[in-house]
């Protein structure tokens, strides 16, 4: 099995991203010619017959919400891009949005015209605003082409495509704290139900993927030869974009089969560990993923293995590497102060429960916790998992509760300090 593979990443430097002619020249578009001539159900059936899950934390199944999204009967509907990646250690979407920006708007387009929305909305995270020129020029170039605004391509399809830019906050990637943000509200998690498929953005059915996803779209139509499925493994088809970093020598995004082990992309993708020292941990998924041990790295990297291994599912695709130089407590201490200056605090859990863990591992930090601490660490990490209201809260404290299972030794209780 190759460990690399273009198929999401196909166009990356086969054209120039400022320039439409140039997309088109490379046969940019032709996906959105054929996905007009289908019935929108048949488009979303191609992504339930390729096992397509969706890239973003919760890995739904992307033809099943295309479905649910086109059988909610409502006037006006919306598309919305999630291009916030605000997981550290995430940047695949960056790349994405860089090297291909016309192929995430062919997606998103066909995604409008599966579902039945007149609109669509990318919300782009505040740090990625250098992009913010080449994408607002995408978007002004597909209009002038056609194939965005009234009667797309004379198929009676109208459709617009909107750009919005977040302010910075991590909790802005979570669905309806995203829709608060795109309609100028402070980014807070709505109660559900109701649901953002039925009402979401502006208060209207929308359906959200985000740029990992609606980039796999046009490849995906145009794969009559059954590429993409001949990847990967049986119970998980495909290919994922990864962004490795930490201590490798060769950080950087991937295009990968599923299947692979995380031993191949850390050492043969990456370049293994820096300068001769021992890989300590890996942590999956961003800041909201658990960690695995050395002990780990030949898990398979699919939704299915990663779950067995008790590993967080694929998630936003990145894999931090962090080898002996970094104290664990030192690093569960800055996860927790993340999700601790992150919290919109709207639910005690989770505004409550990540300042007392971070105080808590202030204190095992300091050599001077006792084994009444560790219990309480605990108990708070479990409640902030079942009782939190939007996955922030659920998985702030993965880390910490893998961390407990699989370095046990960091936690330990110094002697003086047990007998007192
Ligand atoms: Fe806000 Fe955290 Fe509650 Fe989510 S879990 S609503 S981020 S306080």
């Amino acid at each position: 099995m190759s460990k690399t593979v273009s198929f999401i990443s196909r166009n990356f430097g086969k054209y120039n991203p400022a320039s439409l002619a140039s997309y088109e020249y490379i046969g940019g578009f032709t996906a959105l010619r054929k996905a007009l001539s289908m019935d929108g159900e048949a488009i979303a059936q191609v992504l339930s017959d390729n096992g397509v899950q969706g890239r973003g934390g919760a890995a739904y199944d992307m033809g099943r919400k295309w479905k649910q999204a086109r059988e909610v009967q409502a006037p006006h509907k919306c598309v919305v891009c999630n291009a916030d990646e605000g997981e550290p250690g995430t940047f695949k979407d960056r790349e994405l949005l860089r090297n291909d920006p016309f192929q995430l708007l062919e997606g998103m387009i066909i995604a409008g015209w599966s579902v039945g929305a007149d609109n669509g909305y990318i919300y782009m995270r505040g740090e990625y605003s250098h992009l913010r020129p080449q994408l607002l020029s995408a978007i002004k170039q597909c209009e002038e082409k056609g194939y965005l605004g009234d009667n797309i391509l004379g198929s009676g399809f109208s459709y617009r495509i909107h750009l919005y830019s977040g302010a910075g906050a991590y909790v802005c990637g979570e669905g309806s704290a995203l829709c608060e943000s795109l309609e100028g509200h402070s980014g807070r998690p709505r109660m559900k139900p109701p649901f953002i498929k039925q009402c979401g953005a502006f208060h209207l059915p929308t359906c959200v993927n985000n740029v990992e996803s609606l980039s796999l779209v046009p490849p995906l139509l145009l794969d009559t030869e059954g590429f993409y499925k001949s990847q990967g493994t049986p119970d998980c088809p495909g290919t994922k974009m990864i962004s490795v970093c930490g201590n490798v020598k060769n950080p950087g995004v991937f295009e990968v089969p599923f299947g692979i082990t995380l031993r191949e992309i850390i050492y043969d993708l990456a370049g293994g560990i820096e300068d001769g020292h021992q890989l300590q941990l890996v942590q999956l998924g961003g800041a909201s993923g658990r960690l695995a041990s050395p002990a780990q790295l030949d898990t398979r990297y699919t939704y299915k293995d990663m779950k067995a291994a008790d590993l967080t599912a694929i998630g936003s695709g990145a894999v931090l590497v962090v080898d002996e130089r970094t104290s664990i407590i030192g690093f569960l201490r800055i996860t927790q102060q993340f999700f601790f200056h992150e919290s919109c605090g709207q639910c005690t859990p989770c505004r409550e429960g990540n300042r007392h863990i971070r105080m808590l591992l202030d204190k095992v930090a300091a050599g001077t916790h006792t084994e009444e601490d560790i219990k309480l660490m605990e108990k708070y990490a479990r409640i902030m998992s079942t009782a939190s209201m939007c996955g922030l809260g659920e998985t702030a404290q993965s880390a910490l509760l893998s961390a407990m299972k699989r370095f046990p030794e960091v936690f330990a209780i110094k002697k003086e300090v047990a007998v007192r």
